[in-house]
């Protein structure tokens, strides 16, 4: 890229858009700056102002860029030549601007940090409904992550692809049956921006695709002070085979999904690149993202003049790999054939790797030249750090990715945890922001956050009693309207239609129960028993009602089936003041229900909830979690804070215990969660339900926000990343070089090692061990020699370091450790493994040997 595409930070300028009409009013320009800084999905401050522009447009699509697309000349004029509007507008403008400027979180903690860009990659983005660019719990921890960021001053930015269609909408009709639906995307209609060079043109990026290259445009988002940039093939430049490859979301087949990791990945560090942006860190979120390794490692090659062992060495010690996967299943594979065609030349050419070398980067089996390319497995040898997102998914990880490291213990398989968080000024309700402003100040989220929480604990019992009933009663409002639409829509009968805005009851206990319908989610393990059911919902003193939503993939027919179900039951008991389900479930429909339900459940089939995060967006609204010990709540769980189903241990799908688990959720509900709502105290309040919201609230609110995530990310990965990236790219890769001859000098030599006799001495619990070893020519500063033992009783191994000691006349190294151990000495084995330049052992070298 030429250097006068050099972008510099500069404001949208009017005559920079898409489709806009009014350019040339005066003071426009200031309504456009705020309109397009989607920082008002979460900062209501604006809220009041587009629905004096439009109110009616306002209420149905929330999206400030639409009013300016659609509202007449007249009366933008008009708005904008009335002083008490300009009054209004530059004083948001103000707040803007101080938002995105004024130093934060990072600027006071980390002032000298050698980290100047985190380019953080995702397949999808949930930041607004405005932006359907997101299919679901991939997409919420993208834009939560990406809106901390933003609210901490962590410099992000965001990578992504524009959908033409994104993921599908939902309708269902009166059978029950789900109907996909995909409206378009209108981009001049989205709050995004071409991405426009100072001169005007529009950035385009150039991906190489067989037969033909693949043009990009770029636009951009902003969001508080981060950027999001997309991308999308809709170029009338391109073969029209290449100008739908960013369609949908998650649609297609696996080609049509290489093509659009190639563009995420490959073109996404084009893009910035063409940008002038240079990120010490790439964070990996999710193995779609995973092309980049090979790019970012391309790019290197280029400017540095290394070999791409040598830039891959470098540049991986800057990637982050985030795992969101529970299943070996769950992974993105690629065909040995499509491979070949989509990257081949490219492997060839820029990359100078021949087929098998490129492959092998996506094998566990190098050699197995059957084996598909697993773009988990790219992303791990392409990072310098791997984690799962809560600590049990961790662990989960550690077995699935246990044979990229033969020989290692699970429990030294190289993935950590950062357990994900929500942006609670997203999820919170009016209400509850106004609880928590008067306890715990307007900046609660822009920094720690443990110092806030003693704080709720201190309201009294009425209030928090009065703001559930003020929240579920917005609720059941929603829940009305919504659905009265909905069963015209879908031509429900008359009889249902009639009491369709009479449903449900503000002063009734409320459950929620939203997620993607499928198999492992058991959305149906309350409809185990449907008549225990109906008695607990039409309970006469103590009735319970139920709204639920959600999606099945659209060509899954066992979850379209389980929505079919729910519909079914409704009807056949005729439950439509007791139980609902919504359609197209979205980010609204989420805000709204996380903000009013009083309990939220899941059911997963542990393990396989990797984190989950709906039932974390209640805790700020004081909803309580009903919810299988899996994913976050396996680690949030305390009786005081909410209920647990499951004992903790994996069952797979046996039907038994999904039997079992329904007979604990019946019994859950019928002996705890109702009796204890409608306890009532001579106010009307029920104290123990109280005590629990309050603990809820003050406990893990703080814990499980995307404020904590993002400062855990920042510090434990980001920042010593950044370091160590810096560090392998001086002089010209000189470190990667390194790195690379000390690993192969170590991989020739290294089967040839031969331990000999180990010699002990004891006395009593004190061992001297000294043990010779050939080590065939290793250098023995390049390789570390321990004594190991597993551990017991659920403690931790015991992993002591070896010392040199002195060759011996047989030309043996010698090493030896002292023990001081009350266990047989026999539980102790010597292993050697890698150790040199700092590399990340096993994660970057995963030789090992042990002595038996
Ligand atoms: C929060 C959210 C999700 C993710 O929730 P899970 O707990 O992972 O099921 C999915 N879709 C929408 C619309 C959401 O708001």
């Amino acid at each position: 890229m030429k250097n006068n595409r050099k972008m510099k930070e500069q404001k949208i300028n009017a005559n920079q858009l898409y489709g806009l009409m009014h350019t040339d009013i005066e003071g426009i320009d200031g309504l456009i700056e705020l309109a397009l800084n989607i920082r008002w999905s979460w900062n209501h401050a604006s809220d009041e102002l587009w629905r004096q522009l439009d109110s009616e447009l306002w209420e149905f699509t929330r999206n400030p860029w639409v009013i300016l697309q659609m509202i007449s000349r007249d009366r933008l004029e008009g708005h904008l030549a009335d002083p008490a509007f300009r009054i209004k507008l530059d004083g948001l403008l103000k707040k803007n601007d101080q938002a995105i400027s004024m130093p934060s979180w990072f600027q006071h903690n980390h002032p000298k940090a050698a980290l100047t860009t985190i380019a953080y990659f995702s397949m999808e983005y949930m930041l607004n409904e405005a932006l359907p660019i997101y299919a679901g719990g991939l997409g919420n921890v993208a834009g939560d992550q990406l809106k901390s960021a933003s609210d901490l001053g962590v410099p992000v930015v965001a990578v992504g692809i524009l959908y033409a269609k994104g993921y599908f909408r939902q309708e269902i009709d009166k059978y029950g049956t789900q109907n996909a639906l995909f409206p378009y995307n209108d981009p001049g209609q989205l709050p995004v921006t071409p991405l426009r060079l100072p001169n005007g043109e529009w950035l385009r990026i150039k991906v190489s695709m067989p037969g033909h290259p693949v043009w990009l445009r770029a636009w951009q988002v902003q969001v508080g002070r981060s950027k999001l940039y997309l991308l999308d093939s809709n170029d009338a430049a391109n073969l029209p085979t290449h100008r739908g490859i960013t369609d949908e979301l998650y649609g297609g087949g696996t080609d049509l999904r290489i093509k659009q990791e190639i563009i995420l990945g490959v073109g996404g560090y084009k893009l910035l690149r063409a940008l002038d942006i240079m990120p010490e860190v790439c964070h990996l979120n999710e193995g779609h993202a995973a092309f980049l390794v090979l790019e970012r490692a391309n790019d290197f090659m280029k400017e540095n003049g290394t070999s791409f062992a040598e830039a891959l060495a470098v540049t991986r010690a800057g990637n982050l790999f985030t795992t969101h996967t529970a299943v070996a299943a769950g992974f993105d594979h690629f065909s040995p054939s499509s491979m070949e065609y989509h990257l081949g030349t490219y492997a060839k050419e820029q990359l100078g790797l021949d087929f098998n070398e490129l492959m092998a980067l996506g094998r566990a089996n190098t050699n197995n030249h059957s084996e598909s390319f697993n773009m988990a497995y790219l992303a791990i040898r392409g990072s310098g750090a791997v984690n799962g997102v809560s600590q049990l998914h961790g662990e989960v990880s550690r077995n699935l990715f246990n044979n990229l490291f033969p020989r290692w213990p699970v429990a030294e398989v190289p993935v950590g945890h950062v357990t994900n968080g929500v942006h609670m000024p997203c999820w919170d309700s009016k209400y509850a922001d106004e609880i928590w402003t008067e306890s715990c100040g307007k900046d609660r989220w822009r920094g720690e956050l443990d110092d806030h929480s003693a704080h709720i604990s201190k309201l009294s019992d009425e209030k928090l009693w009065e703001f559930r009933d003020r929240s579920r009663n917005r609720l059941v409002d929603f829940i009305r309207g919504r659905f009265e639409r909905q069963a015209l829509v879908s031509g429900l009968p008359a009889e249902v239609v009639e009491i369709a805005n009479q449903v449900f009851d503000p002063g009734t206990l409320t459950l929620g129960f939203a997620r993607r319908f499928v198999p492992y989610k058991r959305p149906d393990l309350l409809l185990y028993d449907p008549e225990r059911l109906v008695r607990i919902l039409t309970h006469p003193e103590h009735p319970v009602q139920l709204v639920l939503a959600g999606k099945a993939p659209p060509f899954d027919e066992a979850g379209k089936g389980l929505i079919r179900k729910w519909v079914r039951f409704i009807q056949q008991h005729n439950l439509y003041k007791h139980v609902l389900f919504l359609s197209d479930y979205d980010m609204m429909l989420a805000e709204n229900l996380v903000q009013g339900v009083d309990v939220w459940l899941n059911t997963p089939r542990r393990p396989w909830e990797a984190s989950g995060t709906s039932g974390m967006k209640v805790l700020v609204n004081g909803g309580l979690n009903l919810s299988e010990l899996d994913g976050w709540w396996a680690e949030a769980y305390t009786p005081e804070v909410g209920w647990a189903l499951g004992d903790g241990q994996e069952h797979g799908n046996d039907p038994a215990w999904d039997a079992q688990e329904a007979a604990t959720l019946y019994e859950i509900l019928e002996q705890q969660v109702v009796p204890e709502f409608y306890a009532r105290n001579k106010k009307g309040v029920s104290e123990i339900w109280v005590g629990r919201m309050r603990k809820s609230m003050a406990t893990l609110t703080p814990r499980f926000s995307a404020n904590r995530t993002v400062r855990e990310y920042t510090e434990d990965y980001y920042l010593p990343a950044a370091i160590n990236y810096k560090k392998s790219a001086a002089r010209k890769g000189a470190k990667g070089k390194r790195i690379v001859s000390a690993g192969h000098e170590l991989k020739n030599k290294w089967d040839a090692i031969k331990f000999d006799q180990v010699e002990i001495e004891s006395v009593r619990q004190k061992h001297h061990l000294k043990v010779p070893i050939w080590l065939n020519g290793i250098n023995p500063k390049h390789i570390q020699v321990e004594l190991f033992a597993e551990g017991i009783n659920g403690e931790t191994s015991e992993n002591l370091k070896m010392k040199f000691d002195w060759i011996g006349e047989d030309g043996a190294h010698n090493f030896y450790v002292q023990v001081n151990s009350s266990r047989p000495i026999d539980h102790y084995t010597v292993r050697i493994v890698p150790s040199y330049e700092g590399v990340s052992v096993p994660l970057e070298d995963n030789l090992i040997v042990w002595q038996r």
